[in-house]
């Protein structure tokens, strides 16, 4: 009895050794028959025993390649042809864009094994990859997935390289960057210029170099590294102030997962992401004491830890034998160097050693950073390793469509039939470099999914550059959305819901649709639109940008509201570095509405209570001095202050009881730990207060919580429990960033359901 099947397999399943491991189970299981790739994934005719066909594709489905992912896998049964052979053949011409193009992927174990035996002919090679690792994305130029069109094209492959690519039993078997030490890449340590070692030497070098506490910068994936040794404090203070990043973190690189355990505590969830390929910065609790210098993470609860994910990263820190640091190759708010000559240029102000390579790096990505939270997956910053896999969507595109993202941490997203690509982190669009990588990223993603958008999606706010680009580009469908309603719909698309649904969208800035600056929003949402319920009550926001990185600007906004005083006449412990002066300046300009806007931003409520409380009045990146008033709330605490809810629509939340309690008690001089746990304590009681109205008024039980503010630790945990203790279902992002980096995709799918209704 013989029978033969078609299989087509779709999702990630070309450029991940599919087919050497489908050749692999038809030769196991004694099928005839063939396989190739085609515009849908991979298909496959079989033929054989019915007993036989049915355990090949259960062991399809279970036990796939470890880059696959298998989105979908249909048979059905043709006519036998009586053929006893298994091959591999050649897609056909016109098959030739699908979702070619992985994510780069961390040294699999075999290649580990490799890498350290002597006896192998790759012992010690930094380059070393097979089908199941290694570089793709970064290094792919053009499409279809072949060396030719990847940085890979300079090296000729010698003959016993070209024999694995050509042996379908081969675990290279159409390794693209398949290389060895006669044929592919080698290492080079320069100084000023000079090549100085080569190969292993330049190795072994490097590695004493960060032992004498040298920085060093090192050619990765997606971009250059500055490396010194984590437990150097000199060396983390020297690369500080070269970089001119006065606290905010780095992150670290350890050999091994027992290294991460004698400087963190981590649970199994977090364990599992540390080991995962995709390698990102996984933030981790500090173990205290610890030997990693203060100078890392100050002011932070977490290290931001990683394992090495390339083979030369593996050398170098086995030689070296410490932890070390291991930041973004930049000079502040620079994107990182990825190309050779600029590093050189860029970075040799901040380090006198390189440690490179010769196989060019065709698309900048950074790190990725995730972190576990209520036992949930949260990706904080999605590049390096995830980027470009792409998002399935419940609603299908009904046109291809481009959503440009948001101003800080931007991502763009393209989106057509099932699937949404959004984009690696390209950072923060406010410098000529970064916005460059913005629309060169946009062409080569269009170019390597194939896809010629029909809409654009952008921001309310005029001013983003991802804005401006978006109005520049003619003969478009252009769609603006709204930036909460563009968060919440991330959420939603992650889950597959519709709406409607409780949105509460917490975050620093974001364009209203009405000319005020929100940020503390909760809105009744769809995907094709939203309704502003309740927000927090406006205060003036003076001075723009300083008004975000100082934040006693907003203190003052809000003693003035609250109490009608300004913090000297309160005579506030801890307030006397801000001049008197400047204090009366800022007050005149809020009482004029000279360079003032009113917002109801959550994230300068957070910064005007961590002034007000005397922790943080300056900001030296982002989000500090909420990050730092989370730190210092401590545990055990679970009062909360007064607040009140207004009853006009939307309803106006009311937080200047808030704020004069808070005040008598730092004038009390009580402990800052209690006051910022009760403020947290407060916040959380509002979303619940608020959410628990609008189910009554609106028969809702679904809720989204989105936004930078639910980045915070301590708000979000006591928020879902008290939320699902009062039988809600609550929902998060988990595989695109709750913050600005996660926006593109939300505007990407409601783009998609406006056009759906007709605009
Ligand atoms: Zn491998
Ligand atoms: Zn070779
Ligand atoms: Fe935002």
């Amino acid at each position: 009895m013989t029978e033969r099947r078609e299989i087509a397999v779709q999702g990630i399943v070309q450029g991940v050794g599919f087919r050497p491991f489908v050749y692999g189970l038809a030769q196991k299981h004694h099928l005839a028959g063939f396989v190739r790739n085609d515009n849908a994934g991979v298909m496959i005719e079989l033929e054989g025993e019915p007993r036989a066909l049915d355990s090949f594709v259960q062991s399809l489905g279970e036990a796939p390649p470890p880059l696959a992912k298998i989105e979908r896998i249909a048979c059905q049964a043709i006519a036998p042809k009586g053929e006893s052979d298994f091959a591999i053949i050649e897609s056909r011409a016109d098959d030739q864009r699908q979702i070619a193009i992985v994510p780069d992927a961390a040294t699999c174990d075999d290649c580990l094994r490799e890498l350290f035996d002597p006896r192998d002919r790759r012992f010690r090679y930094p380059f070393i990859n097979c089908t199941n690792c290694g570089p793709r994305f970064t290094i792919v130029k053009d499409v279809p997935y072949d060396r030719p069109l990847t940085t890979m094209a300079g090296f000729q492959m010698c003959a016993e390289c070209e024999r694995e690519y050509h042996d379908p039993a081969n675990r290279r078997f159409h390794a693209q960057p398949n290389a060895c030490p006669a044929c592919g890449p080698q290492l080079i340590l320069k100084t000023s210029g000079q090549a100085e070692a080569f190969g292993d030497e330049a190795l072994v070098l490097a590695a004493s170099l960060l032992k004498r506490g040298k920085i060093l910068a090192i050619k990765g994936l997606g971009g250059y590294h500055l490396a010194c040794s984590a437990c150097d404090n000199e060396a983390v203070s020297r690369l500080r102030q070269r970089k001119q990043r006065e606290d905010k973190p780095f992150a670290l690189m350890t050999l091994d997962l027992d290294a991460v355990r004698r400087i963190s505590s981590i649970d199994a969830a977090e364990e599992s992401l540390v080991l995962s390929h995709q390698r990102p910065i996984v933030l981790l609790r500090k173990r205290e004491p610890n030997p990693i210098s203060a100078q890392v993470a100050p002011g932070q609860s977490r290290f931001g830890v990683m394992l090495p994910y390339t083979p030369l990263h593996y050398l170098l820190l086995d030689q070296c034998r410490l932890p070390l640091v291991m930041t973004s190759g930049n000079l502040s708010d620079e994107p990182i160097a990825f190309d050779d000559a600029e590093a050189f240029e860029r970075l040799s102000a901040i380090t006198d050693i390189f440690l490179l390579h010769d196989r060019p790096i065709h698309m900048r990505c950074d790190d990725s950073v995730v972190r576990v939270v209520a036992s949930r997956q949260t990706v904080i910053r999605r590049a390096r390793g995830y980027a470009p896999e792409p998002i399935a969507v419940a609603v299908p595109f009904v046109q291809p469509v481009l959503a440009c993202g948001a101003h800080l941490k931007n991502t763009f997203c393209l989106g057509k039939e099932r699937h949404a690509f959004l984009s690696h982190h390209i950072g923060d669009l406010e410098n000529y470099e970064t916005f460059d990588s913005f629309v060169n990223g946009i062409e080569h993603f269009k170019n390597l999914f194939a896809i010629e958008p029909l809409v654009i999606a952008h921001d309310l706010h005029p001013e983003y550059l991802s804005t401006k680009y978006a109005v520049s580009i003619n003969g478009l469908t252009k769609i603006a959305v709204q930036h909460h309603h563009a968060h919440l719909a991330s959420c939603m698309a992650e889950h597959g819901l519709g709406g409607p649904v409780i949105g509460v969208a917490l975050d620093g800035l974001g364009y209203g649709d009405d000319g005020t600056i929100w940020g503390g929003e909760f809105l009744v949402a769809t995907l094709s639109r939203y309704e502003r319920r309740a927000h927090l009550r406006t205060v003036p926001l003076a001075g723009g940008d300083r008004a975000v990185r100082q934040p006693w600007r907003m203190a003052v906004s809000y003693l003035r509201d609250a109490l009608g005083k300004d913090p000297l006449s309160l005579s506030l412990p801890g307030w006397n570095v801000i001049s008197g002066k400047k204090i009366e300046i800022v007050t005149s300009m809020i009482q004029r509405g000279l360079n003032t806007v009113q917002t109801s931003s959550c994230g300068r409520l957070f910064d005007a209570v961590a002034s007000i409380v005397g922790l943080r009045h300056e900001v030296n990146y982002e989000g500090q001095a909420a990050i730092e008033l989370e730190m210092a709330a401590v545990e055990g605490v679970s009062e909360s202050y007064p607040f009140e809810i207004g009853s006009t629509n939307p309803w106006k939340i009311d937080m200047r009881s808030t704020i004069d309690h808070l005040v008598r008690e730092v004038r009390m001089k009580l402990p800052v730990g209690s006051m910022a746990a009760k403020f947290h304590n407060t916040l959380a009681a509002v979303i619940v207060e608020v959410c628990r109205r609008l189910r009554e008024t609106d028969s809702l039980n679904r809720i989204c919580l989105s936004g930078g503010t639910f980045q915070n630790e301590y708000l979000l945990q006591r928020v879902i429990a008290a939320l699902q203790a009062r039988g809600f279902e609550v929902y998060l992002n988990s595989q695109v960033p709750t913050n600005d980096g996660g926006i593109a995709l939300g505007q990407a799918v409601v783009a998609n359901a406006v056009v759906q209704q007709g605009g």
